[in-house]
Formats: structure tokens, C-alpha cells, sequence
């Protein structure tokens, strides 16, 4: 007899409150009809259970022994019927029902109608298919006579009452597991969400120990289509272990997936149709691994079938339930719904993998191309000074001094894109040692000094009298200090003024760089960072310079998790604020 349920879970039935309705029921049947013995017995799974008794103290225990499903049968096949539900048994015991019968002694009577202690009287309780779902059963009756027509018709009656009151349990402990399975799957798909994990297939790997879990399956296969590849798989047996995959099954359920999720339909593999269903070469793989019965679904997301999970048992295990395959058809669109997102991450997260690789190479041709430059240039640089020694005509040295001068751009451009390559090759990491930022900055403003009082820009410094400490590289953080005082400098005319502090702030180390100057536009503030940014001011065009300086400040205060902000009004001039955390 297949039970509708799957193998009960003992603590609901056990639960005090289901129990004690049970209960209440058999002592009034006993109590109304007139029997000192009734019990009701349900069947959970493959067993007959009696979940409540009242009787002789000393049958109890035998009582709640649990009965195979199979002593109903036999016992059927010889009743009476009675009623509706009532079933009459003169003169048991079948040998069959060895051990699975109690007979209560009879006080005898030498009445014609009298009850033998062999008798039996019991109700079978059905669900709306037929199916049995437990059995009423009394004893002993207290006029030690069969049953009259009122008992009989009162009995039927209690029998109806308590078929309700098992199948209404029944649908609470359906209610309850349904319950259970939606809270595993919610905390499946959560986990299975969660950004922290990897690639797609660490999502697969994490959902499977849960699905496993919440349906007391032998192993699992979750497999997602990709539209590029031939898609990810991930196999498993209960203990974890990576299992096969058979060749094939792949294109299988690729066919069968997108059917079953368009409509919206669960495959169920019981032992015969895996048998007569399912290709031979396949079900040899599946018989070896012990699997009896399959419940698959697809994965998808509004119209797109995302892929296939399927859930195997063994001969051990009951079949699935329709709770089950509805909450598994429920985890099929939630799942679906995480994998596409999971999937839509890993295209993201290649893509990325793939520009950083371009961004890699770009970096490492800037860096090599600079390199190769640079021993040219020196050549170039070394022989324009020899020659500037020389004695030149005045045609002859204007042509130098030009060529000087271009050379001198060079260097620049070149110096300063070795240095933003330097800085940014994830390669270099950085060296952390504790540096004095206010003996950099004095250093930087001193190298300064002579080209602001040439041009009649005041230059006013508040560093404090303290050492300010910060851990990192001296020469990226010099030039970090120094790219944005000389920028300072650089952009503001005579009679203009630039203010450099330094200054503790709880944690931090926080260095103003203020100026009079030109200042920037807020439109330009936005790609000030950029490297070759130079903004779109002709008056700060005038001015020699690279568009690298500020993308090696912004480059090197990352690396020292800081960070650089500027406010700037065009006309007026800027401060450019650094960050950084302190030693
Ligand atoms: P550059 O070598 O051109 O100075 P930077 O990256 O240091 O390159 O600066 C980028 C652009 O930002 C400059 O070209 C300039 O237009 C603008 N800029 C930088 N600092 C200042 C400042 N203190 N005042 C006004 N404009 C500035």
C-alpha cells in the first residue's frame, strides 16, 4: 500500500496536543459504545502505529509496538462488512496476524450471542482515495455480548468522527513538513545568494549540502545551462562526495528541461518507470549507484529555463511526497532565480578578470615602452648639454635650446610614467615602514621655495612641531606631496598665495594643500584624477605639465588607503585634501 506521506516524522505525532485528541476520541468511543478496549493505529509510511489506547494497563506497551503496514491486508480480506467502515472478525486469529494481535480474555457467558475472546470488531479509516490511513478497533465489550444495531450504528459514527480527526492530523503534519521544507529552502536559496561566494559552481557545491539535507536525499545534481559553454554540473552523493557524471544526460536534460519548466512540470522516476522510462545506458549508471527513485525539476526565472536539479533515493527511502515535489517545484524558481543572478555575476566577474587582464597589458607597454625611451633620451639629454657647452652661433643655439627643452618634456612625460606604472603594478606591492610625513612635506615645500619667490607667490606652511607618522613608502609619498604643492605653485600667478598644513585627526593624518589660484571648474573636477587629464582651462593649458600628477596622487593614496578630495572654484583657487591613516 503506497502511503500518500513520506516516513513520519515521530516528534509531530508524538506532539502532546495531537496525541491528546486521539486520545479523548478512543476513551469516548470506549466509554459510549460500551467496550473497555479501543486504540486507533495510523499508518505512518510502512508501519501501523497506534497513537492512542485505552485498556488493560499490562497491553499498553505490547499496543504501541508498531505493526507492518502489511497485517492490514489479511485482516480485511477475512472481515465482514459491517458499515461503511465497520468490519466484523468472528473468530480470529489468522496465523498471519501472529504477533500482531491481542486477545483479551472474555469473561464467558453461555449466551448465544456472546463476544469469544477471538473475535474482533474494528473501523477502517480512508483518505478520499481509498487509501488507508488507520484503523479504530474495540474490545472487550462490557455486556461481554456481540454488538447490537445501536452500538454498530454509533461505532460507524465515532469511526467517521475519528477518520476525520486522522486525516485532519494528517493534513497538519503535511502543513508542518511543508512548513519545514519552504524554511530549509528559503535558507538554501539565502545562502545560495549570497555574494560572498565564488564562482557559479561554489554557489552549486554550497546548495548541495543543503538540498541533501532538507530532503533526506541519497545525492543530488544541479546542473546550469550556459548560453557560451557547455554549462557547470555539480554531482554529489549524500556524504558530499563529487560523483560522475554519466555521458550524455547533459544533452538529456537539455532536451527535457526547458519542456517541464515552460510547463511547469516536476519529473517523478519511480523504480518502474526508471526502468521502462529511462535510457539503458543510463539506468545501468543509476542502478549501480543504488537509485530507486528520482524527483527532478527544471530551474528557471519568468519565461528562461536556468537549468535542472534532480534529488535521488534508494530502496531504503520512502518515495516523494507531493509536499515534497511542490516545494522542490518551489526551489526550482527560487534557485532558478539565484543561479541566473549568480550566473550573471560570473559572466560579469570574467569580463572583468578579462579587462584587468587588457589593463594589465596596457600598463605593462606603457612601463616597457617607457623604459625603452628613457636610455635614448639620456643619450639625447647627455649630448644637448655637451653641446650646450660648445660655442653655438645664435641660430645653432636657439635650434638647442629648443631641442633642450623638448628633451626636458620627454624626461617628464617618461619619469612620470614609470612612476604611475610603478605604483600601479599590483605586482609591487607596497612596503609599509613608518614614515615622518611632516619632514617629507618640509623636504617638498624647501625644493619649492625658490621657484614661488621667483614667481611672487607666497608660500605659507603650518606643519605642526611634532613628527606626524604615517606607515608607508617614503618616495611614493614624497611624490604625492610634491606633485600637489608644485601643481599648487604651478597654478597660481604673482601675487598669489599657497598654504600647506599637516595635522593629526583622531586616526588620520590629514594634509591641505590650499592655493589662490586659477582654480578648476566643476565640470573638470571630474576627470581630474584621470591620467593625462589636463583641464580644459587655457590658463592652466599654458602651464608645462603631463596629466599624470594627480593620477599618481590618486594612485599612490589608495595604496596607503587614504583618500584625496578637492574643492575648487574656478577663479578663486583649490585645496586638495589628503587623507591618510596614521601610524
Ligand atoms: P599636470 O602635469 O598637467 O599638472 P596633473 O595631473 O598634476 O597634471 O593635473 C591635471 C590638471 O589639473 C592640470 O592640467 C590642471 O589643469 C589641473 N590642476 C591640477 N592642480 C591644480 C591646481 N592646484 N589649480 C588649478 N588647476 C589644477
Amino acid at each position: 500500500m503506497a502511503a500518500p506521506w513520506r516516513e513520519p516524522d515521530r516528534s509531530t505525532w508524538s506532539d502532546s496536543s495531537a496525541r491528546a485528541v486521539l486520545q479523548l476520541m478512543v476513551e469516548s468511543v470506549a466509554e459510549l459504545v460500551g467496550f473497555e478496549v479501543a486504540a486507533l493505529s495510523v499508518v505512518l509510511g510502512e508501519e501501523l502505529v497506534t497513537l492512542a489506547y485505552t485498556g488493560p494497563e499490562e497491553h499498553r506497551a505490547y499496543l504501541e509496538e508498531s505493526d507492518p503496514v502489511s497485517v492490514i491486508e489479511p485482516l480485511l480480506a477475512r472481515a465482514v462488512t459491517w458499515g461503511p467502515r465497520l468490519r466484523w472478525l468472528e473468530g480470529m486469529p489468522l496465523a498471519e496476524l501472529e504477533g500482531h494481535w491481542v486477545e483479551f480474555e472474555q469473561v464467558p457467558t453461555d449466551r448465544p450471542d456472546a463476544w469469544r475472546s477471538d473475535d474482533g470488531l474494528l473501523a477502517v479509516l480512508n483518505n478520499d482515495d481509498g487509501t488507508v490511513v488507520g484503523i479504530l478497533s474495540v474490545d472487550r465489550p462490557v455486556s461481554g455480548c456481540r454488538p447490537d444495531e445501536r452500538q454498530r450504528s454509533l461505532l460507524e459514527r465515532y469511526a467517521a468522527q475519528a477518520e476525520r480527526a486522522v486525516l485532519t492530523l494528517f493534513e497538519r503534519e503535511a502543513l508542518l513538513e511543508q512548513v519545514a521544507r519552504a524554511e530549509s529552502a528559503r535558507h538554501l536559496i539565502r545562502s545560495a545568494s549570497r555574494p560572498t561566494l565564488g564562482s557559479l559552481e561554489d554557489v552549486l557545491r554550497h546548495t548541495h549540502g543543503q538540498l541533501v539535507a532538507s530532503f533526506g536525499a541519497r545525492g543530488s545534481w544541479l546542473h546550469v545551462f550556459q548560453p557560451d559553454g557547455p554549462g557547470v554540473s555539480v554531482v554529489r552523493d549524500e556524504t558530499g562526495e563529487q560523483a560522475e557524471l554519466s555521458p550524455g544526460i547533459i544533452e538529456l536534460v537539455a532536451k527535457v528541461a526547458p519542456d517541464l519548466w515552460a510547463e511547469q512540470r516536476p519529473l517523478v522516476l519511480d523504480a518502474d518507470s526508471l526502468r521502462e522510462k529511462v535510457p539503458s545506458w543510463l539506468r545501468e549508471r543509476v542502478d549501480r549507484r543504488g537509485v530507486t527513485t528520482v524527483l527532478g525539476v527544471a530551474l528557471g526565472v519568468g519565461e528562461e529555463c536556468v537549468g535542472f536539479m534532480a534529488l535521488s533515493r534508494g530502496a531504503d527511502q520512502p518515495s516523494w511526497s507531493p509536499v515534497e515535489v511542490t516545494s522542490a517545484q518551489q526551489i526550482g524558481h527560487d534557485l532558478g532565480a539565484a543561479l541566473m543572478t549568480a550566473r550573471a555575476l560570473e559572466r560579469e566577474r570574467r569580463l572583468v578578470a578579462e579587462l584587468q587582464q587588457i589593463d594589465d597589458y596596457r600598463s605593462q607597454l606603457v612601463a616597457t615602452l617607457s623604459h625603452e625611451l628613457r636610455t635614448p633620451l639620456t643619450v639625447i639629454s647627455g649630448n644637448l648639454e655637451l653641446l650646450g657647452e660648445s660655442a653655438l652661433d645664435e641660430g645653432a643655439r636657439r635650434y638647442h635650446d629648443a631641442m633642450a627643452r623638448g628633451a626636458d618634456r620627454m624626461r617628464m612625460v617618461v619619469d612620470d610614467l614609470l612612476l604611475l606604472a610603478r605604483v600601479s603594478n599590483p605586482d609591487h606591492p607596497l612596503v609599509r615602514v613608518r614614515v615622518d610625513l611632516r619632514s617629507i612635506t618640509r623636504e617638498v615645500v624647501s625644493l619649492v621655495e625658490s621657484t614661488a619667490r621667483s614667481k611672487g607667490v607666497a608660500l605659507a606652511v603650518d606643519l605642526g612641531r611634532d613628527p606626524v607618522d604615517v606607515p608607508g613608502d617614503a618616495v611614493e609619498l614624497d611624490r604625492l606631496v610634491g606633485n600637489l604643492v608644485s601643481n599648487a605653485v604651478k597654478y597660481t600667478p604673482a601675487d598669489g598665495s599657497v598654504s600647506v598644513s599637516l595635522r593629526r585627526s583622531g586616526d588620520s593624518v590629514v594634509l591641505a594643500v590650499t592655493d589662490t589660484g586659477i582654480g578648476i571648474s566643476a565640470d573638470d573636477q571630474k576627470g581630474l584624477f584621470r591620467a593625462f587629464f589636463r583641464t580644459t582651462n587655457p590658463d592652466a593649458l599654458r602651464e608645462a605639465g603631463t596629466g599624470l600628477g594627480l593620477a599618481i596622487v590618486a594612485t599612490i593614496v589608495d595604496r596607503h588607503l587614504g583618500r584625496v578630495e578637492v574643492a575648487s572654484q574656478l577663479g578663486a583657487g583649490s585645496t586638495f585634501t589628503v587623507t591618510l591613516p596614521a601610524a
